[in-house]
């Protein structure tokens, strides 16, 4: 009887050990957080280095090599990459106001720890795997 209780005990402790993702150790933040403020800062540096783009295409003389046409083109490429940038940056932003508020980790869909590799390759996830899936197929 004795024996059993132990086999069952070591099983209930081998499937908890187990789970999926666990919850981040306070260095994991601390690590997270600062990958975040690093991407927020390079985020918006790039934003910077490109808002000229954003401006109307002037009209030149036509003896340079790029016809307004070109020019429009490329500031709509511009445009695009930038639009990419913004929503990286918002991404970012809600995720340091997780940590503010102590949710940092949780997916917003299901509440289950994120795992930490996950954050590592981007620390602005606010889903786990399993619902980003979710909502990539639907
Ligand atoms: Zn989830």
């Amino acid at each position: 009887m004795a024996r059993t209780l132990a086999a069952w005990t070591a099983r209930c402790i081998g499937s908890y050990d187990n789970s999926m993702a666990e919850l981040l150790t306070p260095e994991q933040q601390d690590e997270l957080a600062a990958d975040l403020d690093a991407l927020r800062e390079s985020l918006e540096s790039l934003l910077a280095a490109t808002a000229d783009g954003e401006k109307p295409v002037q009209l030149k003389d036509n003896k340079g090599r790029l016809t307004r046409m070109d020019e429009m083109h490329n500031q709509s490429i511009l445009k695009a990459n930038r639009n990419v940038t913004k929503n990286r940056l918002q991404q970012v932003n809600a995720a340091l106001q997780r940590i503010a508020g102590e949710t940092y980790g949780e997916c917003v869909e299901c509440a289950e720890p994120i795992a930490f590799a996950r954050l590592k390759a981007y620390p602005e996830a606010s889903l786990c795997l399993e619902c980003k899936s979710l909502s990539e197929t639907s």
